[in-house]
């Protein structure tokens, strides 16, 4: 087989670009990963209600490949929905800490953005970024099932453009 590009006919070209596909081994496994995220639930307040939503027939998280897991073993993402206290700031950190890598965060709601409503309260982590690190935040009181969507979108697009571009998206 001739190999050699400068002797290709225009419609032998044209073949060539419908059927031949390039890619890096990185780009591939984040196309792969970003259409099979695995949430896992932490559902901490009424955000968690929104949260729950999306797994609905009238959502169908599952179209884009994400189901939620209960195990932080299988999961690649952690939802943060709702307030996170003091006293359960140890517990999340403990969960992400027993998830593979790689590993993404989203904060949904304010609440777990920046503490919502109980920003003044002596009790609440005012954003879940002081215990991990936060990939995508969504804001709202509560943001609803379609913001949620938007959020894992967004997460997806990320996943494949810092392994496109080698950059680190904060
Ligand atoms: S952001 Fe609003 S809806 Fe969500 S957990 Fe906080 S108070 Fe509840």
């Amino acid at each position: 087989m001739d190999l050699n590009l400068e002797n290709i006919s225009p419609e032998e070209m044209e073949e060539l670009k419908q059927t031949v596909f390039l890619t890096t081994l990185e780009e591939l496994k984040a196309w792969a990963r970003s259409n099979s995220i695995w949430p896992m639930t932490f559902g901490l307040a009424c955000c968690a209600i929104e949260m729950m939503g999306v797994g609905s027939s009238h959502y169908d998280l599952d179209r884009f490949g994400s189901f939620f897991r209960t195990s932080p073993r299988q999961s690649d993402c952690m939802i943060v929905s709702g307030t996170v206290t003091k006293k359960m700031a140890p517990v999340l950190k403990r969960l992400y800490d027993q998830m593979p890598e790689p590993k993404w965060v989203i904060a949904m709601g304010s609440c777990a953005t920046a503490g919502g409503p109980y920003i003044k309260s002596y009790s609440v982590v005012k954003g879940v970024d002081q215990i991990v690190p936060v990939d995508v935040y969504i804001p709202g009181c509560p943001p609803n099932p379609a913001a949620l969507i938007y959020g894992i979108n967004k997460l997806r697009e990320k996943i494949r453009y810092e392994a496109k571009t080698g950059k680190k998206v904060i």
